[in-house]
């Protein structure tokens, strides 16, 4: 059985009457990236706050890494690593020197602090850059040195809130990059968004965050099945064919001008092979299949309350 690198038991945690977090449970196993999910002002950082020690909560119990958080702070602390909204660097030195700075920080040996920064630079494509000042870099730039500077203390979990808030596109590109390569070592990574594709993209697991608790949780795929509006479509390009199929498949739903049929599905192989087996069997030639699965949108949407999700299935052609 893999051992979790994040056990939390009922978290609680309010400002004054609001009350942010009311009973969050999280179980993320070792190696895998994690994915906390929730509009603004959900309660993430709230969240990761409180799992990185930085903020005691009100109620609840946590293990991370196999350390308590409330008995072995100072363990925890020693484990993981934290970027995010609340940067680490400091613009007015070089990205080198802020490497070397966390380095000492972490009481590395000089020699082995020059070699543990050198080599993070040139991984995160930051050479170049390196004797230039901080605040000379782009968003993208302080994002991978904020990084960078994260691993130097070689964490077992690390702790990324909203990592791609406020980049472009290729610049998120690279971050997922990154953030994927960061688990091949068997890191833990603890990841906040508020864009639903980014979740989709790189966790193993998400859990969406709505009033204070996790409103569901599981793999996209799982989260994906939790709502209506999965279907296969099967379009045809003669018309005898698409007649003899729409009288035999009794819950299809035509369209005759443009010869297809959809069919209620989760997409999952069992139900794809049915469908194929039948038309085999029928001797009934599709042009075209396609399954569309309801996107994370959709789930969000369902789950919070905000438009039916069903009213608009987006296309995820396989
Ligand atoms: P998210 O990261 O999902 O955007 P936060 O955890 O930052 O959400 O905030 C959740 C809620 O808690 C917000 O309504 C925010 O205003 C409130 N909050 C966060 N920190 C504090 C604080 N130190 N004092 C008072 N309210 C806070």
């Amino acid at each position: 059985m893999t051992s979790l690198a994040i056990a939390a038991n009922g978290l609680r945690k309010s400002y004054g009457d609001k009350v942010v977090l009311d009973g969050v449970d999280l179980a993320v196993p070792e190696g895998t990236i994690f994915s906390l999910l929730g509009p603004n002002g959900a309660g993430k950082t709230t969240a990761v706050k409180i799992l990185s020690t930085l903020v005691t909560a009100d109620g609840g119990q946590a293990r991370i890494a196999g350390h308590d958080l409330a008995a072995q702070a100072r363990a925890v602390r020693a484990a993981i690593g934290v970027t995010g909204q609340f940067s680490a660097v400091d613009n007015l030195i070089t990205g080198e020197e802020n490497m070397l700075l966390m380095a000492d920080l972490h009481h590395l040996p000089r020699s082995e602090g020059r070699r543990v920064a050198a080599e993070l630079l040139e991984r995160f494509d930051l050479v170049e850059a390196a004797r230039k000042p901080a605040s000379t870099y782009s968003g993208g730039m302080r994002r991978r040195l904020d990084i960078a500077m994260t691993l130097v203390g070689g964490p077992r979990v690390i702790f990324l809130d909203e990592p791609t808030t406020g980049l472009d596109p290729r610049s998120r590109h690279t971050m997922w990059q990154i953030i994927r390569e960061l688990v091949t070592g068997g890191t833990t990574v603890f990841l906040t968004t508020q864009y639903l594709e980014e979740a989709d993209e790189l966790a193993d697991r998400i859990a969406v965050l709505h009033d204070g608790r996790i409103a569901a949780e599981g793999s996209a795929e799982e989260l994906k099945r939790l709502v209506p509006g999965g279907h296969v479509r099967l379009r045809f390009t003669d018309p005898a064919a698409y007649r003899r199929a729409a009288a035999a498949l009794g819950e299809a739903t035509g369209d005759d001008a443009s010869l297809t049929l959809r069919i209620a599905s989760d997409g999952s192989q069992r139900e794809l092979r049915s469908i194929l087996d039948w038309l085999d069997s029928a001797g009934i030639e599709a042009e075209e299949l396609t399954v569309h699965t309801p996107d994370l949108d959709d789930v969000f949407f369902a789950l919070t309350g905000g438009a039916p999700a069903a009213d608009q299935p987006k296309e995820a052609v396989r």
